[in-house]
């Protein structure tokens, strides 16, 4: 936290005629694989999918034009690639480029009320750094793609629609939420007489996906403590209706399960945190393809805060517990599962928080292909990212981590190196 509060300190509002900063550029952005017609063969010594099969040891996974062309036995010298040999992965787990489903790019981990609070106040050049900052901790992480889940102001999709770096981010904007309930600090209610379809055919920002808030936070003083929900069916089906004449899907924030039943039964695309939905809607969940992204990690984040500041993390812990029996009910009713932090929740850092995400998911009983399966491909199909999945045909875009599958996840710590289409983002010394 340190480092955003430096950059707090050291940004002064620029008027708008000001030329803009530049990005932070990625460290060693290397183009190893272009439009030359040149291959690159990678030996890695353990090979992760993403599709949540089994861990295959000794893979050669041949590049060519930012694709990937063929996996080989390390030993078989396929023909008809002069491929340049990288340096060598035999050590190493390659896994595909990760994706974290719910982020909010533009607050920060950071449990500091005063300086959460500056950052919300902050101006949109100071954002626009921090949000810079934010994504390189994604990159730094093995986080090719992000989904943010909207902010007060609307910044995120701001800077997103002029960021050409190597993380893709797809942004909801503001979110909505009925007037006088939760969601103010991510979003705006419909207009003053407008129902919710209505304003979401009226609106006109150039958003990737669209973000409704359809109940409130989970407490963290009364265990299960439910809260109504903020649309009907009628209204939620209206809305998901006037969100596809416009080509978007829709996330739901949605706690409890009559929040939750809305949302699956107007057939939205996700489920963000779910928390307390019951079996049924798990099962509804599985039957109409609607995908849940659980956000554990924010309930342990709260315990391990409140036990560092003398509050009582019992409630907190519980429903955690409680939020892990559910992943076990949804991995065996084959819910589709993407793995989502909400970075930028009191404790939840960009980046680092995916380990903790994934942790959470074997703890309740998903094997480490199953967590990453639920980290790549399950990820990419909620942005419709053709990567996610290291097979013939797919971008070459993937992570190399030191070590065998054992040291994962937390070997995402020490990644060797990344590649995006191809092109290698970083390659640690
Ligand atoms: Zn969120």
């Amino acid at each position: 936290m340190s480092l955003l509060s430096r950059i707090l300190n050291r940004v002064t509002p620029r008027s708008s005629a000001a030329a803009p900063a530049p990005w932070p550029q990625a460290p060693q952005s290397i183009r190893v694989s272009g439009g030359d017609g040149g291959a690159l063969t990678i030996r890695a010594g353990w090979l992760i999918d993403g599709r949540g099969g089994p861990v295959r040891r000794n893979v050669r996974i041949v590049a060519k034009d930012g694709g990937i062309v063929g996996l080989w036995d390390a030993s078989a010298e396929p023909e008809g690639f002069a491929a340049e040999v990288l340096p060598d992965y035999s050590g190493c787990t390659v896994i595909p480029g990760l994706v974290d489903s719910h982020v909010h790019l533009t607050l920060s981990g950071s449990a500091d009320e005063e300086f959460r609070k500056r950052l919300r106040a902050a101006s949109y050049e100071s954002i626009r750094r921090v949000i810079g900052d934010h994504l390189q901790d994604h990159l730094n992480h093995g986080v090719v793609a992000v989904r943010d889940g909207g902010g007060t102001r609307g910044y995120a999709l701001r800077c997103a629609r002029g960021y050409s770096g190597p993380v893709r981010v797809c942004a909801a904007g503001r979110a909505w939420h009925r007037e006088g309930r939760y969601g103010r600090l991510i979003g705006r209610p419909p207009g003053k007489g407008l129902g919710l379809a209505e304003a979401i055919r009226q609106d006109d920002e150039p958003v990737d996906h669209l973000k409704i808030v359809n109940s409130g936070l989970n407490s963290l003083t009364e265990y299960g403590k439910q809260s109504a929900p903020q649309f009907d069916l009628r209204q939620m089906s209206a809305a998901v209706k006037a969100a596809a004449e416009r080509g978007l899907s829709i996330m739901v924030h949605a706690n409890g399960a009559e929040p939750v039943r809305i949302a699956v039964a107007a057939v939205c695309r996700s489920i963000e945190h779910g928390f307390f939905m019951g079996k049924d809607n798990l099962a509804r969940m599985a039957d109409q393809g609607v995908t849940w992204v659980p956000t554990v990690v924010t309930m342990s984040a709260y315990a391990r805060i409140f036990e560092q500041t003398g509050r009582n993390p019992d409630v907190a812990l519980r429903t955690l517990d409680h939020q892990l029996e559910q992943l076990a009910i949804a991995r065996l009713r084959g819910v589709r599962l993407a793995l989502g932090t909400d970075s930028g929740s009191p404790g939840v850092d960009h980046g680092a928080a995916v380990i903790e995400e994934m942790k959470h998911l074997m703890q309740a009983g998903y094997s480490l292909p199953e967590a990453i399966h639920c980290a790549t491909l399950n990820g990419a199909r909620l942005i419709g990212g053709e990567f996610g999945l290291i097979e013939p045909g797919r971008p070459a875009t993937f992570v190399i981590v030191e070590g065998g599958p054992s040291t994962l996840p937390e070997g995402l710590r020490k990644i060797r190196a990344v590649f995006i289409c191809g092109i290698k983002q970083f390659e640690a010394g």
